[in-house]
């Protein structure tokens, strides 16, 4: 579903280059829920950019969907992530002058498509949003936002969707409402997911973990893990 080979990408700064990803090879199924762990600087947003055709490679090739990403025009690139890519940016990058529903569609939109009524809601309700919709981003609290931004990533099913510390700012049982939310992406609808996260806890919600360190997968590990079993047993 989502291939790297060799995957190198390199930063000139004035202390010198900076390999931000050092030649990595990585294989994520269809379906699957990733998490990429690491310390701040190993390089866990230059994969998910470089994995979502946000950033060019210096060496090495990136496929999504058995289509080969390196190399492609930037128009041919644009046309890739808008059908097949979600992503959900630490800053999440909602459109202040559009109300929640309005950026949450507004990828559709720009693709020429409409949403599946059913699925709109499932996402709208699935992330407590329905009675936010006509809100503005600025009349929404932080975790609001988030969740905004997750389901505009959702809202196209595409083939697979990046997040880049979705609870980052979200208090613990927001955090357990997104968890939730992306695992039952995985599970109920097929949906591939990649997250970066700091914490232990939320990337034993996924099916495998990443380690990064220095620009390398340094661990790769396959759950289920004690926070999914824990969850499970739950009442
Ligand atoms: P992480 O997300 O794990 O904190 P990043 O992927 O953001 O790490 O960064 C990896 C390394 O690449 C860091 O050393 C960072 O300083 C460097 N880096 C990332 N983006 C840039 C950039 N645009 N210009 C210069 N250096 C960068
Ligand atoms: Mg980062």
């Amino acid at each position: 579903m989502v291939r790297a080979r060799g995957a190198r990408r390199g930063f000139a700064t004035e202390a010198g280059v900076v390999i931000a990803l050092d030649r990595i090879d990585l294989d994520i199924t269809r379906g699957s829920f990733t998490a990429v762990m690491g310390p701040s600087g190993s390089g866990k947003s230059t994969l998910l950019h470089v994995l979502a055709g946000l950033e060019a490679l210096d060496a090495g090739s990136v496929s999504v969907d058995d289509l080969e990403l390196t190399g492609l025009r930037d128009t041919a690139l644009t046309r890739v992530r808008r059908d097949r890519i979600g992503f959900v940016f630490q800053s999440f990058n909602l459109l202040p002058m559009l109300t929640a529903e309005q950026n949450i569609l507004l990828p559709l939109e720009l693709a020429g498509q409409r949403a599946d009524p059913a699925w709109r809601d499932t996402v709208v309700q699935g992330l407590g949003l329905a009675d936010r919709l006509r809100h503005l981003p600025s009349q929404l609290s932080g975790g609001q936002v988030q969740r905004v931004a997750i389901a505009r990533a959702l809202i196209g099913s595409p083939a697979v969707i990046f997040a880049d510390e979705p609870t980052g700012n979200l208090d613990s049982r927001t955090t357990g409402e997104v968890l939730e939310l992306l695992r039952r992406c995985v599970d109920e609808y097929g949906q591939t997911v990649v997250m970066v996260t700091h914490e232990r806890e939320a990337a034993e919600r996924a099916d495998r973990i990443l380690t990064l360190s220095d620009g390398r997968i340094a661990r790769d590990e396959s759950g289920p893990f004690a926070a999914a079993a824990a969850e499970a047993t739950q009442p």
